[in-house]
């Protein structure tokens, strides 16, 4: 079994070990190596990556029986025999990332059990956030910003991060946040006098290493809650890419940096004033539009023809022009509009009869002979397009659907009525 150097040792980088086998992991090479510097994925904290004898080490897994296979990329493995010596290079960007974030979520869960009496039950480091799970549906109001406070004072306070083993007899003694999970000799990491975890993970030597403690949201989730939180350069990245939008916000309202949430809220409502405002018009619009049309109207004695295309027109305005002129009485509208998605609305006054829906279906059949263009509804109403077209092809397809509706036979409830 490889001796695991990191942890003893959290910042040892660059080491050189012996090859114990090579193997072949799911398709990939991997090298056992008879001691190792390399994190595996364990306990929440992702694996480390790096080179070894000047291959990429992508991945870091500990098997069912506890050996570390170091992931190789590619297949230049073959070169290297048992007993070979090679060094070993650990990525300390990623590394020590990981240790801010592993440092840090054990003084967040502790000061969690500080101010809302809250034990973490789960916790993961991901690749931008690190979350804990801590079992309350519902946390107490301020609980985020005292449990966040207290963190962050353990950080300023500099306290040392020890990491020692133990046996079962002196395990009673040691106020452990919750009981280990394997039994014989246990690794306690300790916060200097503050939090006690059984942890097999790397951390920073001192709590100054964490750097910020940065809450970031907190959401339920069934019976728990889970909070985001980011740690050390990840805060700091945040709190830069925040800064500088804010920064931008600024300038863009003329606004001072904490004044600039209630201007983007004063903007909010006047845009939604404006939306309202704008719509009331359209609407008053469409209302002229249609007395406008239904006068231009071709009137048989029977019916009044609103046969228009327009271009390049929103099929929601088609909708309303429609329904405008259906508070009148005798009216068959066929409106259409061009664009890249051409529309038909086609709708008829109740006093009236004729079948939208099929007339529709021939409108449709002039405007793509190919079926490309879709659509339907009822006798009273139908819409459909989707088929680029221009204002003639559209005009057009409305005279098709015009002409054959004017060749059904009438039976109008306002014939009926007169005979
Ligand atoms: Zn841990």
């Amino acid at each position: 079994m490889a001796l695991r150097l990191y942890r003893t040792d959290a910042y040892l980088v660059s080491f050189t070990a012996r090859v114990v086998a090579h193997v072949t992991r799911k398709g990939a090479p991997a090298l056992v190596l008879d001691r190792t510097a390399f994190y595996p994925e364990a306990g929440g904290q992702p694996h480390d990556v790096g080179v070894i004898a000047h291959v990429r080490v992508t991945n870091v897994i500990e098997d069912a029986d506890g050996e570390i296979l170091h992931i190789l990329e590619g297949n230049t493995v073959d070169s290297l025999r048992p007993g070979d010596e090679v060094q070993c290079c650990v990525d300390w960007g990623r590394r020590f990332d990981h240790m801010q974030q592993h440092s840090g979520q054990h003084v967040l869960s502790q000061a969690f059990i500080r101010v809302a009496g809250l034990d973490t039950v789960a916790i993961h480091i991901g690749h931008s956030d690190c979350t804990i799970d801590l079992p309350a549906s519902a946390l107490p109001s301020d609980a985020l910003e005292r449990a966040e406070r207290e963190a962050n004072a353990i950080v300023m306070e500099d306290r040392p991060i020890l990491a020692y083993e133990v046996g079962d007899a002196d395990l009673p003694a040691i106020p452990l946040r919750r009981p280990p999970k394997v039994s014989g000799a246990i690794r306690i990491v300790e916060v200097k006098d503050y939090d006690w975890s059984a942890c097999g993970g790397t951390h920073v030597r001192s709590t100054a290493q964490i750097g910020l403690i940065k809450i970031i949201k907190a959401e339920k989730r069934g019976a728990e809650t889970r909070i985001t939180f980011r740690c050390g350069s990840r805060a700091l990245d945040d709190y830069a890419r925040l800064s500088a939008a804010t920064g931008r916000l600024m300038e863009a309202l003329s606004a001072s940096r904490y004044e600039v949430e209630q201007a983007v809220q004063k903007l909010i409502a006047e845009s939604r004033a404006d939306r309202k405002a704008l719509q009331e018009a359209q609407a008053r619009l469409i209302a002229y539009e249609a007395a406008e049309l239904l006068a231009g109207a071709a009137d048989d004695g029977e019916l009044r023809w609103v046969a228009q295309a327009f271009a390049g027109r929103d099929p929601s305005e088609l909708r309303a022009l429609a329904k405008q002129l259906m508070g009148a009485s005798r009216v068959v509208a066929l409106l259409g509009a061009s664009g890249d998605k051409a529309q038909l609305v086609f709708a008829r006054t109740q006093d009236t009869t004729g079948d939208m829906a099929a007339a529709l279906r021939r409108a449709l059949a002039a405007l793509s002979p190919n079926d490309a263009a879709k659509g339907g509804g009822a006798p009273t109403f139908a819409q459909g397009g989707g088929v680029p077209a221009d204002q003639s092809q559209v005009q057009a397809a409305i005279a098709a659907a015009r002409a054959w509706l004017r060749d059904q036979p009438r039976a109008t409830s306002v014939n009926a009525d007169k005979s």
